[in-house]
């Protein structure tokens, strides 16, 4: 049954850090299949609205619904229960694990706390443990990471590392996926690669949050753009809205 308010939304959101608003009222509507760009100047807001929506920070007022229920703040455990994943900047890698159990650890994980313990729990249910088998190796089909499922993680690249963070993030069968920064450090070719892996999940339904300085890919696959400065939003509409906004195109986009 399809939920009357499907899509995931953020209302008046304020949280400050030391008296500075990092996010300052911001409104935001993730709805599933669509792919929605998160663009602004360092220090805008986005890594601070990621870590809102996954519940690592609690926003000081404001409230957020997932399919028309509301999403408590501060949840980072519960948010995969609703079926909202992410990925990090950072890769986050088991390099003596093989790249297939770092991708299996994604659909045990419980917030950041409970990376480790996720990855060592896993052989406790042999059953279970295949199922999550096949998934992952699904995943890492799915990314273009299938043949290197068996090898010790820290042979990875740093590229191949982004691709085993969605493909991680995919193990949890998200409703909404947020990338932050996927394309940092990938070629042309691997760019390529990227767009085409969104433009599947977003084809399965999937909701996805783009956080992205690759100017070319987030005009490119995104059905919409929000654009934020000092926490607040600047514009919101279309890559076509977006690209004759005239604050947008004399504050970022340097026209
Ligand atoms: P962006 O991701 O757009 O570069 P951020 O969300 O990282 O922006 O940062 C927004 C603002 O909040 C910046 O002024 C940043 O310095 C501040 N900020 C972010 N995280 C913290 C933190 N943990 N402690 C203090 N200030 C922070």
């Amino acid at each position: 049954q399809q939920p009357r308010h499907a899509g995931l939304t953020l209302r008046d959101i304020v949280l400050a850090f030391g008296g500075v608003r990092a996010i300052d009222g911001l409104d935001l509507d993730l709805r599933p299949g669509e792919v929605h760009g998160l663009i602004g100047p360092n220090g805008s807001g986005k890594t601070t609205t990621l870590n809102v929506i996954s519940g690592y920070y609690r926003p000081e007022t404001g409230g957020m619904t997932c399919d028309g229920s509301p999403l408590p703040a501060g949840d980072a455990v519960g948010r995969a229960a609703r079926g909202i994943a992410r990925t990090f900047q950072t890769p986050r890698v088991v390099g003596e694990a093989s790249v297939l159990e770092n991708v299996m650890v994604g659909a045990t994980i419980e917030g950041r706390a409970g990376f480790l313990e996720a990855l060592l729990s896993l052989p406790r249910q042999r059953r279970e443990e295949r199922m999550l088998e096949d998934r992952a190796r699904q995943a890492l089909q799915a990314v273009g990471l299938g043949a290197l499922a068996d090898i010790r993680a820290d042979r990875l690249q740093h590229s191949e590392l982004r691709f085993m963070e969605i493909a991680r993030a995919l193990m949890l069968r998200p409703a909404f996926l947020m990338l932050d920064e996927p394309a940092a450090g990938l070629s042309t070719d691997e760019i390529k690669r990227l767009d085409q892996l969104i433009r599947g999940v977003s084809r399965q339904g999937i909701g996805v949050l783009l956080v992205e300085h690759h100017a070319d890919l987030i005009f490119e696959i995104c059905d919409r753009i929000t654009v934020l400065n000092l926490g607040k939003v600047l514009a919101a509409g279309t890559p076509e809205e977006i690209r004759s906004h005239k604050e947008v195109v004399s504050a970022y986009l340097g026209g």
